[in-house]
This record gives structure tokens, sequence and C-alpha cells, in this order.
């Protein structure tokens, strides 16, 4: 297995993120997902961490099995929120020990409703850190073209990712539809002395209440053009709008290769349909 960074000098990277499944049936979802997938000879592959760590185990053991047993360089999400320093010491280590190699530092949010303590590390940049403590890791972190929800101002909220960015090798974006979004950001950490390679994050718009819900939630807008092409055919059925939001993030990643983007991270939300159909549009 590799470090990703290392992987992303052979030219813009393809990964998939999924998340552990909840059951039966979501875990034979994932596993279609991953055959179908797995025949792009992805870069690297991802898997998510649920808030709080409610998917702590579930997080670990696909990872393994993904690195491990399918031979994929896989990727394990880990956040700061409601977690102590010792918590946190002892999955890293867990990882370390079965031969996982790239994790990507977040701060994460708490669970809802969660009303315990906040966790001992407050930023991604100190979850960084803590990695570099315990192995020798490559280490990603989360950027936020538009920026994150809770930052004070966006040149904040670009000062403290070129901070964390420095300490880390790489960055994968929160989803974003405008290509300016990313280039706002490219430039920003450029003007801070930060050119780490910045992965896009892709979410192709296939459900409209799906889309309005994450990117409320995410801080990403979800621009009127865009809604009003995925209203225009919604009539149509489920697969008419999946079309469109197919269309849409083809042309999306095709901006952003020819301006020389360093890779796509797909959140497949454990589908293969349309980040196949996307990866067939740009020949990948
Ligand atoms: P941070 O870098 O800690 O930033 C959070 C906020 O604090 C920002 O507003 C930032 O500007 C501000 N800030 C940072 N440092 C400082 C400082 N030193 N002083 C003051 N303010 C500061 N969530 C999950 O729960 N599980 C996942 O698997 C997951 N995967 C993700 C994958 C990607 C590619 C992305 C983009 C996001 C993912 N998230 C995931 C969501 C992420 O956890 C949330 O967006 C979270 O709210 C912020 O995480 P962060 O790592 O950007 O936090």
């Amino acid at each position: 297995m590799a470090h990703i960074p290392e992987l992303l000098r052979d030219g813009p990277s393809c990964s998939f993120e999924f998340g552990p499944p909840r059951d039966d049936k979501g875990e034979a979802t994932l596993s279609t997902t991953i055959d179908e997938l797995r025949k792009r000879n992805p870069t690297y592959v991802s898997v998510t961490y649920g808030a709080g760590g409610s998917t702590r185990d579930r997080t670990h053991d696909l990872v393994v099995q993904i690195n491990n047993e399918m031979g994929l360089t896989t990727m394990a999400h880990l956040t700061c929120a409601a977690h102590t320093r010792h918590d946190l010491e002892l999955l890293i280590e867990r990882y370390r020990i079965a031969g996982i190699e790239n994790l990507l530092a977040l701060g994460g949010d708490p669970p809802v409703g969660y009303d315990g303590p906040p966790g001992e590390l407050q930023y991604a940049n100190e979850l960084v850190a803590l990695i570099r403590s315990v192995g020798n890791f490559s280490v990603g972190v989360a950027a936020h073209p538009e920026p994150h929800p809770r930052s004070e101002s966006i040149q904040a909220d670009r000062d403290h990712t070129a901070e964390k960015l420095d300490g880390a090798d790489f960055a994968i974006t929160q989803f974003f539809f405008e290509a300016r979004h990313y280039f706002d950001l490219i430039d920003g950490l450029a003007s801070r002395g930060v050119t780490k390679p910045v992965i896009a994050g892709i979410m192709p718009a296939t459900s409209i209440a799906a889309i309005t819900r994450m990117a409320q939630l995410q801080g990403s807008e979800f621009p009127t053009w865009l809604a009003d092409k995925l209203y225009a055919v919604e009539d149509q059925g489920p697969a008419a709008v999946r079309a469109v939001g197919v269309s849409e993030a083809t042309k999306l990643c095709e901006e952003l290769r020819d301006a020389g983007v360093p890779g796509f991270q797909f959140f497949t939300l454990n589908l293969a349909t349309a980040t196949r159909e996307i990866c067939d549009n740009l020949g990948i």
C-alpha cells in the first residue's frame, strides 16, 4: 500500500468515498458498489466515520477489509468531536498496527442530541499533530471552498485551512457545484504560501431533496440554475433527475481537470450508478 501523496504524482487521481453500512441490506449494497467501482482502478478509496465515533469499529473494520483483503489503498476518516485524546491515540495506533497508512483528520461535529463533553481536541489541526506523533501516516484534511459554516469569515477559514494544510499532506474539499469556489480556495491558499494538493470533492446532484438538505448542512450553495434544471425534469422521474445531475457533475469535473486539479473524490453515498456514469463520461 502507498501514501496517497505519492499516488497523486501520477496525474489526476480518482477516488471513491464510502460509508460503513448500517445493516445487512446496506452491506449487500456496498459490496455491489465496491465490486463495480473497483473496476475503475481508483487511486484510493476512503471510509467515513460517524459523528462522535458512532461507527468507530465499523469504519475500522471496513477500512482494514478493503485495504488488506481487497488490496485497494484505503484512507480512514477520523474526527475530534466528542473524543478524548486517549480514544484517538488508541484508534490511530490500531490503524498503525493493521498497516493502514492514510488517515483523514477532521474536526467533526457532535452527534445530534449529544450533550457530553465536546472532545479534548478542538480543531482538526490538533488531530493532524496527534497522528504525526503516533506513526508515519499520510494525513489529509478537509477544505471548505465556500467556507465552513462555523467560520467567522471566509478569510479566517482560509487562514485556518492554510495552517492545518501546512501540517498535513493534502486536502479534500467539501462538495461544491461551481468551479469558481474551488479556484477561490486554491488562490486563497496560494496567497498564504500553501500549494499542497487539494482534491476536489464531487457530489452529483442526483436527488433534489437530498442535495437541498446536505448543502444546507455543509454550507454549500445549491445554485438556482442547477435546481431549476433538476426541477424541470422532476416529473419525468428519478432517472431523468440523475441524468441531469451526472451531466452537470461531468461538466464541473472537466472544467477542474482542464485547470489542473490533482484529483477527484466522489462522494458515492454507497451507490455506484452516478459515479460510474461520470467516470464513463470522463474516460476514467
Ligand atoms: P476544522 O478544521 O477543525 O474547522 C472547523 C471550524 O473551525 C472551521 O470554521 C474553521 O475555520 C475553524 N477553525 C479551525 N481551526 C481553528 C483555530 N485554530 N481557531 C479558530 N477556529 C478554527 N464528518 C464526519 O463526522 N465524518 C466524516 O467521515 C467526514 N468526512 C468528511 C470528508 C470530507 C472530504 C469533508 C470535506 C468533510 C467531512 N466531514 C466528516 C465533515 C466535517 O467533519 C465537518 O465539516 C466539520 O464541521 C468540520 O471539520 P474540519 O475538519 O473542517 O474542522
